[in-house]
């Protein structure tokens, strides 16, 4: 990368040189840089790669396997706790809703009965059980922008860190807008509290060769502006516990979600989670763009 895709900056600094995480406990044999940009923060990979792009190429080697039950295992409770942030600042009523990168559809099946219409869009690895559930399914954005098909609310949630190019991922997403339309975006936070708190013990762990991009607030607002959006809302989203964090801490590596040293009562891990949230020092940021 010759310039900042963000702020067209030409200078970065080297902000890691070793190996990379390339499956759910492996890592590459070879080091690897990941350069950050001095003036708008955005980090990213000096290799990226375009073939991670296709999302079941990526879940294959990421989770344990590529299964639909698998995917629904893993991600169900993760669906349920975005689904729930977000419905608090938009309402998903009688709307024609798209989710890209929809997998097996977890969010689609649990909007299917509010929304007017529900459409996926993954790779055709994922095209039979979404017609199963009874949703429209379209296998590239290029294909929906051709069919003139528009949305209401386009679902875009960890995805666009994994794009080779994200500006032309995100233009294509604007064509396919209703009039009033939005796109709602979940994207990995790198200013958060794990790697405040963890440095290099917690960053070891997230680098990943299938994130070709690493965001921030900073750089996130400006990328939109400069794409003629509105940001209607931006908010946090920590997708892990208070003791989850400490436990980490404890033993300065990944550790698993369930089975963990209890610090605090849930109560107390619902403060720290909204106060979290609240300063964007959350492992997620949610943007509603218009
Ligand atoms: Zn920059």
């Amino acid at each position: 990368m010759k310039k900042c895709i963000i702020c067209g900056n030409n200078k970065f600094k080297l902000i890691w040189h070793g190996k990379l995480r390339n499956s759910s406990n492996g890592f590459t044999k070879k080091r690897e840089k990941i350069y950050q940009c001095p003036i708008c923060d955005l980090a990213f990979l000096k290799d990226r790669r375009k073939k991670l792009e296709d999302s079941s190429v990526t879940r294959n080697i990421f989770n344990k396997s590529n299964s639909y039950r698998e995917f629904v295992k893993f991600h169900s409770p993760r669906e349920q706790a975005k689904l729930e942030s977000i419905e608090k600042h938009i309402s998903f009523k009688n709307k024609n809703i798209l989710e890209s990168n929809c997998g097996t559809g977890i969010l689609l099946n649990k909007l299917k009965r509010v929304a007017r219409s529900t459409t996926g869009l993954d790779s055709p690895f994922y095209k039979k059980i979404i017609e199963k559930y009874g949703h429209k399914y379209f296998s590239s954005i290029d294909e929906i922008i051709k069919s003139k098909v528009k949305f209401d609310i386009a679902f875009s949630l960890s995805e666009i860190e994994h794009k080779y190019d994200p500006a032309n991922f995100i233009k294509k997403m604007k064509k396919i807008l209703s009039k009033n339309g939005v796109i709602i975006l979940r994207i990995p936070n790198f200013n958060n509290i794990y790697m405040y708190m963890l440095g290099n013990s917690f960053l070891k762990y997230d680098y990943r060769i299938s994130h070709n991009f690493y965001f921030g607030e900073k750089n996130l607002d400006l990328f939109f502006k400069k794409l003629n959006f509105k940001i209607v809302k931006k908010f946090g989203l920590n997708e892990y516990t208070l003791n989850h964090l400490l436990n980490y801490i404890n033993v300065k590596k990944r550790v698993p979600v369930k089975g963990l040293k209890k610090y605090f009562e849930k109560k107390t891990e619902k403060f720290v989670k909204q106060n979290i949230e609240n300063s964007l020092a959350s492992t997620s940021l949610i943007y509603i763009l218009r």
